[in-house]
């Protein structure tokens, strides 16, 4: 047994002082004595966290999830791990079908890699397959010539794989692809230039999730309220890429308020993460990256360079949240969107050993995954 002591304990719904957080691989407790025999960690007045979830994230050191790349899966998990994710979604792009089951097939093999205590990264909880399924008029970086109509076989043949699904519920055949889905996998609403009334029809299939809110969507009008505007209406979680480029960190606060629990913090980092200004490729397109932007050589907005500990931050100084709360929208929130909160994304008894220790502003000071310090 491990005990972590002089630390401000972040739970889902507040911050506890003067307890000390006893793990073994799972979280055992909150106690206000340390029993014998545990071995101590001192904080040292530093924040203690839970691992941080990432729903939505493509790349991260040059390495791409839609690569089918097992060495590029492994930079891109021990990338993320220094900016305190311990658990995340490699997500693939809209690439030619036969490319993205090359990609399934290697997530797959890297899934039981990195669940084993020796690897020293984050570990990998399935795929997010962001399309090929969307709508060419709200393609955003992905790939026209790649896009398919939908087809619930096609992603059933991978459901040990794929937890998440970005499709346009307007394109033809969705909704029924949705319902062939429900309980398979989740299915997340997004590249689309869906009506309101279309996504609510995707909701009612089952959809129960929209991808990086705002972006590549209809956006809200009073007359036409589109996807943005579904999206605020349900109870579906949304995602937010809080790189302050994106949307505007104005719009944190609405979407705090209408979402509260329901939204998900999520870099859309592509390979150019953690790596200089400069030329790189996204789904087989050059992409042009200057600080906090990245974009295609048009223009276009394309994936980001967001680190998920810095969007924790920039949620928390556009809204005023309280550390524990942004804090929980970048795990709590993306583990129960999965479905997986019993085992990750809080330090609540019974959860996985995914602790981080890290300062006020997020920086990171060590990590823990199922009870193994890696950081
Ligand atoms: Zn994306």
């Amino acid at each position: 047994m491990q005990v972590i002591i002089n630390g401000k304990i972040l739970l889902p719904d507040r911050e506890v002082i003067g307890q000390a957080l006893l793990f073994d691989q799972k979280i055992v407790s909150l106690s206000d004595t340390v029993p014998e025999g545990c071995a101590v960690i001192d904080a040292g007045g530093a924040y203690v966290a839970p691992g941080l979830v990432d729903v939505h994230i493509h790349g991260y050191l040059g390495a791409d999830a839609s690569d089918g790349d097992m060495e590029g899966l492994r930079t891109l998990a021990r990338g993320i791990l220094q900016n305190g994710v311990t658990s995340f979604l490699p997500t693939t792009m809209t690439v030619p079908w036969e490319e993205l089951e090359r990609a399934f097939g290697c997530i797959r093999a890297f899934m039981a890699e990195s669940a084993r205590p020796e690897f020293d990264g984050a570990q990998a909880l399935g795929c997010h397959a962001e399309g090929p399924f969307i709508n060419p008029k709200r393609k955003g970086a992905q790939a026209e010539s790649a896009i398919l109509p939908p087809d619930a076989d096609k992603l059933l043949a991978h459901q040990d794989v794929i937890r998440l699904v970005t499709l346009a519920p307007e394109m033809p055949g969705a909704l029924d692809c949705i319902r062939a889905l429900r309980g398979k996998m989740r299915v997340s609403i997004g590249h689309t230039d869906t009506d309101f009334e279309t996504a609510q029809a995707a909701l009612d299939a089952g959809a129960d999730h929209f991808t990086h809110t705002f972006n590549a969507m209809t956006g809200l009008n009073h007359r036409n309220p589109g996807a943005v505007g579904a999206a605020l209406a349900s109870e579906a979680w949304c995602e937010l890429i809080a790189d302050t480029f994106h949307v505007h960190k104005g719009v944190f606060s609405i979407l705090r308020r209408c979402c509260g629990e329901r939204l998900v913090l999520i870099t859309d980092c592509t390979r150019a993460g953690g790596l200089r200004d400069g030329q790189y490729e996204l789904g087989g397109q050059p992409i042009f990256v200057k600080g906090i932007e990245c974009r295609l050589a048009d223009g276009t907005i394309a994936g980001s360079v967001l680190k998920l500990n810095d969007a924790v931050r920039n949620f928390r100084d556009a809204t005023g949240a309280p550390l524990y709360e942004a804090v929980a929208r970048a795990s709590y929130s993306p583990a129960r969107s999965l479905g997986l909160d019993a085992r990750k994304g809080s330090l609540l008894p019974g959860r996985d050993a995914d602790i981080l220790l890290m300062d006020g502003d997020c920086r990171v000071q060590g990590v823990w995954v199922e009870g193994v310090k890696k950081l």
